[in-house]
């Protein structure tokens, strides 16, 4: 089939892939305080209707798929998931982002399924500040999940810190120093806003910003490779670190240019971009038994309306009302 290319010549290779709805933590930045309506089981995408789209979407270039969430260990039987996804012919790597509090006993299993990539979110390494981001008491939890996946030899492991001016901007060196000695790469990101997710404009810390805070300290060396069309942090070595340093600039220096994500929720929508509205609801196609060709077709309109760039500031989550936990980041 031919390959997914929008109307700005962008060609579409990796597919996240949101498995759930829940969570075990209430991170402040992505969930709103009220909690979230949980959709009904039968809205939830079962894992057939999952492996169909997904062979589909490999035939017509998705290489990488990322199992997210809401925190995708808590879907029941996900080590299968992972290796049915694996084995689709055309996907060429399985990936997951995961809060690391269920992490430690599913590892094995996952690797064994075929996980390649990992990436652990924790916002704070200060035990005490955990609760106050998370609202949850799992801290030693995540930090046990990240030490097990180094000793199964996931390398590096990526480290997902959202820097929030006023919560843990203040632990941008003691992250740096973290990865001395561990192959990690910790990749600071933007706070972007969503739905009653507390953005302020005051919380706010841009890219340059974070790099001169560290750069008093550390000199950091670019390790970007700007001929990979799909990189979305820009990365740092520093000299003696076994680990990396990096920034994802969603809001301040926006990479939508080389944007090749389609994002799949767990109710089965298919969205363009994170910050857009337009979605294409998957399931309803899959449920009223349309054939692939029609679903492809559907799914090439769809990208063909896909946006240049996103105005996230000026109509955060471009006005939808699907929070981030709902969206899978
Ligand atoms: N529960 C998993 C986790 O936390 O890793 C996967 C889902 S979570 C929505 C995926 C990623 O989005 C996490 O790294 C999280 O930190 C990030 N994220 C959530 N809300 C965000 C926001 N407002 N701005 C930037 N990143 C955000
Ligand atoms: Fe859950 Fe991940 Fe959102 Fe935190 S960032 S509330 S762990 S989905």
């Amino acid at each position: 089939m031919e390959p997914l290319i929008d109307s700005y010549g962008r060609t579409h290779s990796y597919l996240r892939l949101s498995v759930t709805d829940r969570c075990n933590l209430r991170c402040v930045y992505c969930m709103p305080p009220e909690g979230i309506l949980r959709k009904d089981r039968e809205e939830i995408l079962s894992f057939e209707e999952i492996f169909r789209p997904t062979g589909l979407f490999a035939d017509m270039g998705i290489r990488k798929v990322r199992l997210t969430g809401g925190e995708p260990l808590l879907r029941c039987g996900v080590e299968r998931l992972v290796a049915c996804i694996a084995a689709v012919p055309g996907i060429e790597t399985v990936g997951m982002t995961t809060n690391g509090v269920l992490l430690k006993d599913h590892l094995e299993a996952l690797q064994k399924a075929g996980l390649k990539l990992l990436n652990i979110s924790l916002d704070t390494l200060r035990p005490e500040r955990f609760g106050d981001i998370t609202l949850r008491q799992n801290f030693s939890q995540v930090l046990e999940g990240l030490e097990a996946a180094l000793k199964l030899g996931f390398a590096p492991v990526k480290l997902n810190v959202v820097v929030i001016r006023g919560a843990n901007a203040d632990e941008l060196l003691d992250f740096v120093e973290f990865v001395r000695d561990r192959p990690v790469s910790v990749r600071f990101i933007e706070y972007m806003p969503f739905r009653a997710n507390n953005w302020r404009q005051d919380r706010f810390m841009p890219f340059r910003e974070m790099k001169s805070v560290i750069e008093e300290k550390y000199p950091l060396v670019p390790l970007d490779n700007p001929d990979d069309p799909s990189r979305v942090a820009r990365e740092f070595s520093i000299q003696g670190f076994r680990g990396s340093v990096g920034f994802i600039t969603s809001i301040s220096e926006h990479f939508c240019g080389n944007c090749n994500r389609l994002r799949l929720s767990a109710d089965g929508c298919m969205q363009l971009c994170l910050h857009n509205p337009g979605e294409l609801n998957l399931r309803h196609l899959l449920r009223a038994g349309c054939p692939d060709e029609e679903i492809a077709r559907l799914l090439r309109n769809a990208l063909a309306a896909k946006p240049y760039e996103h105005h996230a500031l000026e109509s955060p989550c471009g006005g939808r009302d699907r929070t981030m936990i709902e969206i899978g980041g």
